[in-house]
């Protein structure tokens, strides 16, 4: 499978709910296709996914207990303050997610090097109490990528949050208090008696261990197998055509348009369609935002009085094609919506990858990219506060060609190879 160990994924395992089979899965994906009884499953965590890390086997005599790190994932855009550029690049990072740990304390690659398994919380270890915004807000990753003064504006998109818990051993050395890493090419971290106390009642606090709960991927209106698509947060049923999203313990129904007429080699390839109102900007309708965008082009009368919506990417490709494909997309698809009408075959889609929290995020990012006359426009966008007033999943037809997909009213297209990259982002 393309997607597996894909660029800088980690590879671990999970256990088969309905045959204790391992499975192979990736360290984010939701998602486990047992080899064994041929199930596909949707893992359901409380919180975030979390694996854990083995103890190496040297350590095995000592009394091991586990610590949370963050793992973060994401696309990093950043407007330059220099020229108003907006550029795009992988953020991939782990940083302690509880303060017993010195906070530059990160794992490197060493997850990689053993086999993370897919578990709930593990008894003994303590709460993750640093929150993931604490090293993953905009200005903290400016600091780790040390560019603090030339960026305006810097936003990490389509994160994946995992923990992975680590595993430790206190030690005594004469007078000194040792915290020691369990894992390969291990190091001690000196402790105070104080220190040592509050890890100890930390773990004598630690969060139940509560079992992982899982959802059959069969759909929720017709029973069909909803299609087991990797790191998929809306799964759209190729039978009966609703869309679906885990919502509690079970898939909810998810409402969507298709903007544009489909044929029968169509691919459907999903956007967030984001209503967006900012008085101080001056942004109050469609027709304001194209000619902040496309000055060139007459709007519609009817667009002075709809609203200014942002189409952004809802599948992963790389940060240029995504910049382009939220600009393009929201300029200049102006298509009829159609209703699907069920029983007419197969849909296919590309999978949604991301979720609209993180679409709404990248609004900011979108209009620095897409305004004309940036020196002046973007430095005001970066202190203005874009706010989504309304929100919902359209899915776009485009044509496969021989290495791409094509949307013909506008022309624009999404390269094959960058979909298969991006999938795996
Ligand atoms: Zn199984
Ligand atoms: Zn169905």
């Amino acid at each position: 499978m393309s997607h597996l160990n894909g660029a800088g994924g980690w590879s671990a395992t999970g256990t088969c709910p309905n045959c204790g089979g391992e499975v192979d899965t990736e360290v984010g994906d939701q998602l486990l296709e047992c080899g064994f009884c041929k199930s596909s499953i949707y893992v359901l965590p409380e919180g975030p996914l979390s694996y854990r890390m083995p103890a190496d086997k040297e350590y095995l005599s000592e009394r091991i207990f586990h610590l949370p790190y963050w793992r973060l994932r994401g696309v990093r855009f950043k407007v330059n303050r220099e020229n108003f550029k907006v550029e795009g690049g992988l953020v991939d990072l782990t940083a302690p997610a509880c303060e017993h740990i010195n906070s530059a304390a990160n794992l490197g690659v060493r997850p990689q090097a053993c086999t993370l398994h897919l578990t709930s919380w593990p008894p003994d270890t303590p709460a993750a109490t640093l929150a993931h915004s604490r090293i993953a807000d905009e200005s903290g990753v400016d600091r780790l990528y040390n560019e603090e003064g030339d960026i305006l504006i810097s936003r990490l998109i389509g994160e994946e949050r995992v923990i992975i818990h680590a595993p430790f051993f206190l030690k005594e050395e004469g007078s000194k208090h040792l915290l020691m890493e369990a894992f390969p090419g291990g190091r001690a971290h000196s402790l105070s008696v104080e220190e040592v106390e509050r890890l100890k009642g930390a773990i004598a606090e630690a969060p139940k261990s509560k079992e992982l709960s899982f959802l059959a991927l069969d759909c929720p209106n017709c029973g069909h197998a909803l299609p087991p698509e990797h790191n998929a947060k809306v799964l759209l049923c190729e039978h009966c055509h609703r869309a679906f999203w885990p919502r509690g313990n079970a898939f909810a129904r998810m409402p969507y348009a298709i903007l544009g007429e489909i044929a029968e080699s169509s691919r459907l390839f999903p956007f967030w369609h984001i209503d967006v109102e900012d008085e101080k900007l001056g942004i109050r309708s469609r027709a304001d935002l194209l000619r902040w965008c496309a000055p060139y082009k007459v709007p519609r009368p009817e667009w002075e009085k709809e609203a200014a919506g942002f189409l952004i990417p809802a599948f992963k490709v790389n940060a240029r094609i995504f910049l382009r494909l939220a600009k393009t997309a929201t300029i200049f698809f102006a298509e009829e919506e159609h209703r699907v009408t069920p029983g007419r075959g197969r849909l296919l889609s590309e999978p949604v990858r991301l979720p609209l929290k993180e679409a709404m995020e990248a609004i900011q990012v979108a209009l620095c990219e897409m305004t004309t006359d940036k020196e002046r426009r973007v430095p005001k966008i970066a202190g203005a506060e874009l706010r989504g007033v309304r929100a919902r999943l359209i899915f776009i037809p485009f044509e496969p060609r021989a290495r791409e997909y094509l949307h013909k009213e506008s022309g624009q297209s999404i390269d094959r190879r960058a979909l298969e990259v991006g999938a795996t982002l």
